[in-house]
C-alpha cells in the first residue's frame, strides 16, 4: 500500500483505483461504481451528424476527429458506411489517421451493413436494433425471437473478424424489461464486447437509469454503454447515474449536438466527472482542449456556444455579486467548483455594476498598480454604484475612474473628480480631457 498524497491508501495497480476523497462522492465507495473508471464514446461524427444544421465534409470530419483525439476521448463513433458512399470513404480516411482513439461505426443489426463496416477499416462496430413495442410495431415490425436470432448471427460474424462489437437496443427505457434482459443475456453469453442502453427519446430520469443499469449489471458480465438524449434536460445526470450504477462507457457529442436537441455534451460530462474525481479526469483527458473542439464544431454547424454552456459559456467563470467577489478573491473555492485554469479558462470578476463591492474594486486597483488605500477604494466604489444605477459600466469606465482618482489625489482633488461625474456618459469626458 502506498500513500497517494491525498490521504487515501491506494492498492496495487491491478485493481481499479479508488476515487479520491471528495465531499461530492458517496461516503462509502461502491465497488460497482465506475465514476473513477469510465470511457467516453464520442459520437459527434455520428449522432452529431443527425443535428439539424450538421454537414461535415471529409476535411471537417478529420479536423474534428483530431481535435477530439487531442482531448483523449477513448473512442470516436462514425456514421455507418451503409449511409452513403462518402460515409464509407470517411470511415476509411479516419481509420487510417493513426489516432489514439479507437474508431467505431454505428450500424443496423444487419449482415450487409456489418460486412461493409468491417471492410472500412474501423476497430469496432456498434450494432443497434429497436426493441420497444413502438419500434417493433411501427418501425421494423420484427418480434423478439427474430431480433435475438439476428443479433447473435451478426455479433458472431463481427467477432469472427476480430473486431470489437457492441450490441444496443434502441428506445431501451420503453422496452419490456424481460425482453431487454433476455436479449442482453443472450449476446453476453456469445461474448459481445459491450451491451448498450439507449434513451433514444430522452424520457428517462436518473432513478430509472440507476435501476435499469444496476439490474443489467447483475445479468451480464460484459461492459455497459449508455446513450442519453436530452429532451427533458437529464442527459448529463443520467450519464453520471449510469456510471454510479455500473455502466462503463458514455456516449457524448460536442456541445451535445444530435438528433432533435441532442445528447450528453462532452464538456458538460467532463465538468460533472471532474467534480466527482478530478484526479482521474485530469490524468486521462486534456481539459484545456475542450474549447478548441467546441469552437470548431460551433462554427461548422453555424451555432454560437450558448452563454450558459458548461466551462466555455461566456459567463461560466464570471463572478458578479460583491459578497461573492470578495470571497472569490480570498479563496476561489468559496464559489467555484471548477477551477477555470484546469480548463484553460480565466476567472473574471465583474465590477462595473451596482452589486459590486469595494474588495473587488481594490483588487482592480492592485492589478492596475495604482497604490490607493482601502478608503480610496470604498470611495470610488460608492461612485461606481451610483453611476451603475443608471447603467452598468464597462471595465474601461471603471479603470478610467480609478486612474483619474489616482492622478487627482496628488493635488488632493480626488473628491472633486468624482463629484464632477454625475452620469456614466460623463466618464468619457475624463478621457477626452486626458487626451488634450
Ligand atoms: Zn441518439
Amino acid at each position: 500500500m502506498s500513500n497517494t498524497g491525498n490521504g487515501l491508501k491506494s492498492n496495487d495497480s491491478s485493481r481499479p483505483r479508488e476515487p479520491i476523497a471528495s465531499p461530492y462522492m458517496p461516503k462509502y465507495p461502491d465497488p460497482m461504481s465506475n465514476i473513477s473508471n469510465f470511457k467516453i464514446i464520442e459520437s459527434t461524427l455520428r449522432e452529431g451528424e443527425q443535428f439539424a444544421n450538421a454537414f461535415f465534409d471529409t476535411a471537417k470530419k478529420v479536423e474534428i476527429a483530431k481535435a477530439l483525439d487531442a482531448i483523449g476521448v477513448d473512442y470516436l463513433e462514425l456514421t455507418s458506411p451503409a449511409a452513403s458512399e462518402q460515409s464509407l470513404n470517411d470511415c476509411r480516411v479516419i481509420s487510417s489517421l493513426g489516432l489514439k482513439a479507437k474508431i467505431l461505426t454505428h450500424v443496423r443489426c444487419h449482415m450487409d451493413d456489418a460486412k461493409l463496416a468491417i471492410e472500412s477499416g474501423v476497430d469496432g462496430l456498434d450494432v443497434v436494433i429497436g426493441t420497444s413495442s413502438f419500434l417493433r410495431e411501427f418501425s421494423h415490425g420484427k418480434d423478439m425471437d427474430y431480433i435475438t436470432q439476428k443479433a447473435i448471427e451478426v455479433i458472431t460474424y463481427i467477432k469472427s473478424k476480430g473486431l470489437e462489437v457492441r450490441f444496443s437496443t434502441e428506445d431501451s427505457f420503453r422496452s419490456d424489461l424481460v425482453d431487454l434482459l433476455s436479449i442482453y443475456k443472450a449476446v453476453d453469453k456469445i461474448g459481445v464486447t459491450r451491451v448498450g442502453i439507449a434513451d433514444t427519446v430522452g424520457c428517462a430520469n436518473p432513478r430509472q437509469v440507476y435501476e435499469l443499469v444496476r439490474t443489467l449489471r447483475s445479468v451480464v458480465s460484459c461492459d455497459i454503454e449508455c446513450h442519453f438524449h436530452n429532451d427533458t434536460g437529464c442527459a448529463i445526470a443520467n450519464a453520471y447515474t449510469a456510471l454510479e450504477a455500473g455502466a462503463t462507457h458514455i456516449d457524448t457529442s460536442v456541445l451535445g449536438i444530435g438528433e432533435r436537441n441532442g445528447i450528453t455534451p462532452l464538456g458538460g460530462l467532463l465538468a460533472r466527472m471532474y467534480t466527482a474525481d478530478k484526479e482521474f479526469v485530469m490524468n486521462k483527458y486534456d481539459l484545456t482542449k475542450i474549447r478548441d473542439v467546441e469552437n470548431i464544431v460551433a462554427d461548422s454547424v453555424e451555432v454560437t456556444v450558448p452563454f450558459n454552456n458548461y466551462i466555455t459559456g461566456y459567463c461560466a467563470f464570471t463572478h458578479k455579486a460583491g459578497i461573492h467577489a470578495k470571497a472569490i478573491l480570498n479563496n476561489p473555492s468559496t464559489y467555484e467548483i471548477l477551477n477555470p485554469h484546469d480548463f484553460g479558462m480565466n476567472r473574471y470578476v465583474s465590477i462595473g455594476h451596482r452589486l459590486t463591492g469595494w474588495n473587488a474594486v481594490k483588487n482592480r486597483v492592485e492589478q492596475l498598480n495604482l497604490g490607493l488605500t482601502d478608503e480610496d477604494a470604498k470611495h470610488v466604489t460608492q461612485k461606481i454604484k451610483e453611476l451603475a444605477d443608471v447603467r452598468p459600466l464597462s471595465l474601461d469606465d471603471v479603470d478610467t475612474l480609478l486612474r483619474a482618482y489616482h492622478q487627482a489625489k496628488d493635488q488632493g482633488l480626488h473628491g472633486e473628480v468624482l463629484n464632477k461625474i454625475a452620469t456614466p456618459d460623463m466618464i468619457a469626458t475624463i478621457n477626452a480631457a486626458h487626451e488634450k
